[in-house]
């Protein structure tokens, strides 16, 4: 089953944003593998983000993710590394179209509430990174859209 990363930033968890965007992964059908608020570390966060240093927005971005707190999230589900990026919307919020998470609820690419990873190979590194301990899968015994999954 593919799984994916996905983060609330430091101001979406200040605003109260978490449940929100739990809400919009399951209620698209999409299986909650992990969760955790946790303070990491600039060393972390640097790893986390480590294909962007250099760039001219590297130190600033960090000095934001260490502001406050973040939730971290494992999902599972069909396609759910770009279905995930759809409902996060553009990384700048204003390209964002309503409906998505940024593009509701945020006008600033520097307080953009949420991370979800771009490819299948940087979520499962990503996945590693957050989790090291691991993600055990469970059985959902639901039925979702009409199907049950396996
Ligand atoms: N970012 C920024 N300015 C930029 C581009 C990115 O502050 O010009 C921040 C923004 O918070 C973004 C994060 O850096 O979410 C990571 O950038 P990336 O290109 O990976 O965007 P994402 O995958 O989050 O959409
Ligand atoms: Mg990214």
């Amino acid at each position: 089953m593919e799984r994916t990363y996905i983060m609330v930033k430091p101001d979406g968890v200040q605003r109260g944003l978490v449940g929100e965007i739990i809400k919009r992964f399951e209620q698209r059908g999409y299986q909650l593998m992990a969760l955790e608020l946790l303070h990491p570390t600039k060393e972390h966060l640097e790893e986390h983000y480590k294909d962007l240093a250099g760039k001219p927005f590297f130190p600033g971005l960090i000095e934001y993710m260490l502001s406050g707190p973040v939730v971290g999230m494992v999902w599972a589900g069909k396609e759910v590394v770009k279905i995930g990026r759809k409902m996060l919307g553009e990384t700048n919020p204003l390209a964002s179209l309503p409906g998505s998470i940024r593009g509701d609820f945020a006008i600033d690419v520097g307080r953009n509430i949420c991370h979800g990873s771009d490819a299948v190979e940087s979520a499962e590194r990503e996945i590693a990174l957050w989790f090291p301990r691991g993600v055990p899968e469970y059985k959902r015994d639901i039925s979702v859209h009409g199907l049950i999954y396996e």
